[in-house]
């Protein structure tokens, strides 16, 4: 049978669009693109709520790259809304510039005691440094050791117990070292060269992205249920697909979760509407020692939406994810012993021929946008490669 595709993709997130806008413009083949979900865009999806306010319905997104070439990309597809994220962590009804930074330890010390302890971190560890609360908890200086306790105890333990239910000694390193205490009064969450907003939004950049002449989107259509996994490869529709198969959702779900389930955190948002120009101080609050909710989030923020009288937030709770049909597996746990689970479910996948995990779900990896899209037009550039 003649199939019309070149190239299958599945998902519609950053990943699986960018792959399927470089198989189908650079590689000149024919793109079929399957979506579970009734929209594209992935996480990233940003409709308007019932009151006219855009959100994010998966979760606050914000753009960040120091990648040159990631950034051009996507600037083929979307102009930017200049918006530089800046956080509060609400400690006991005080907000403290979050990462912890040099206006923070003015806050917390009193302008008494915080002078002599910011030069004794600059000469420590110099200006414009970032340390990451487990490192600096090995400070043997006594007077650090303090300051980094406190940090600790107020920004790090009770958010990370309500986000992944360990403590920062538990999780993978990396994660708290996303947030590290810096010693700066920059107090942008991102120092990242290139941030922003898509200035019309996220579901408008990925409809230029896949619109093509040569992609075929499917809304509403789980993969599973058209595509076959067999020893000999995969069909599509009963018939054998010999094209790249780019694959951007959770890889023990191809499997039936054989091997046992994945483990991921998700989150519950719950949002809210309220009657007022704007309802807290910042984009996002923390809540690092109170509240069940790690953290709220009012769009308007963001997006720069002017809509008077009106606001939209999201109260973020996480939870186990037990893979329940009205669940999202959000953020991988990372560890060992789940990364050679993740390996099993890898080695399954190799014996399939042209077969290529990419993305967040896929990877089993703690990635942002930008790194994803880096990884999509990588995975393509090597996929696109004239063959000796
Ligand atoms: P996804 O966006 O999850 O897309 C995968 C798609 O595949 C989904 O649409 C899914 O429905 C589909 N799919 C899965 N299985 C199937 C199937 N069997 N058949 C058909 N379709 C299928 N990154 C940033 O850079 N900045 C941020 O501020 C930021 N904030 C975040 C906030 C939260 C709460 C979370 C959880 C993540 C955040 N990220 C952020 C990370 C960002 O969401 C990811 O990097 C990005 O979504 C990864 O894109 P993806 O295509 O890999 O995955
Ligand atoms: N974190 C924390 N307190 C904060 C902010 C972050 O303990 O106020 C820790 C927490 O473990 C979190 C991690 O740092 O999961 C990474 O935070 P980030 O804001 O990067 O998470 P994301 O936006 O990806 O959910």
């Amino acid at each position: 049978m003649n199939l019309p595709y070149d190239c299958l993709v599945i998902g519609a997130g950053f990943a699986g669009a960018v792959a399927a806008r470089e198989m189908a413009e650079r590689g000149g083949m024919r793109v079929l693109v399957l979506e579970r979900r009734n929209h594209i865009a992935g996480n990233a999806y940003d409709p308007a709520d019932a009151a006219g306010v855009v959100i994010h319905q998966y979760g606050p997104h914000i753009f960040h790259t120091r990648d040159q070439r990631v950034f051009d990309y996507l600037s083929r597809f979307t102009r930017w809304r200049d918006y530089q994220h800046r956080v509060v962590a609400n400690v006991h009804g005080v907000e403290l510039p979050v990462p912890f930074n040099l206006t923070s330890l003015e806050m917390a010390y009193g302008p008494d005691r915080a002078p002599a302890l910011e030069k004794k971190l600059l000469d420590t560890y110099g200006a414009e440094t970032k340390v990451t609360i487990l490192d600096l908890r090995r400070n043997g200086d006594p007077e650090i050791k303090a300051l980094a306790d406190y940090v600790y105890e107020n920004i790090f333990l009770h958010y990370t117990m309500k986000q992944w239910d360990q403590s920062p000694e538990e999780i993978d390193p990396n994660t708290t070292a996303r947030v590290p205490v810096f010693l700066s009064r920059d107090d942008r969450y991102f120092q990242d060269p290139w941030q922003g907003m898509p200035l019309e939004g996220y579901t408008a950049l990925f409809r230029r992205l896949l619109d093509h002449p040569n992609i075929t989107v499917e809304l509403g259509t789980d993969a599973r249920a058209r595509m076959g996994l067999g020893e000999d490869g995969v069909t599509l529709d009963g018939a054998p697909f010999a094209g790249p198969v780019i694959y951007t959702g959770a890889v023990d779900e191809l499997f039936d979760c054989r091997f046992g389930r994945l483990p991921y955190r998700t989150l519950e948002f719950r949002f809210e509407t309220h009657p007022v120009d704007f309802y807290q101080s910042h984009g996002t609050v923390n809540y690092t020692v109170s509240e069940p909710w790690t953290r709220i989030t009012e769009f308007k923020y963001l997006t720069g939406q002017d809509l008077p009288g009106v606001t939209t937030i999201a109260k973020e709770i996480s939870h186990a994810y037990t893979g329940a049909a009205d669940e999202t597996p959000y953020y991988p746990i990372i560890n060992p012993e789940n990364q050679a689970l993740y390996a099993r479910y890898e080695a399954l996948t190799r014996r399939l021929g042209h077969f290529y995990l990419l993305g967040r779900l896929a990877e089993y990896k703690y990635y942002n946008m930008d790194a994803i899209v880096a990884r999509a037009l990588t995975l393509c550039d090597g996929l696109l490669q004239p063959k000796e």
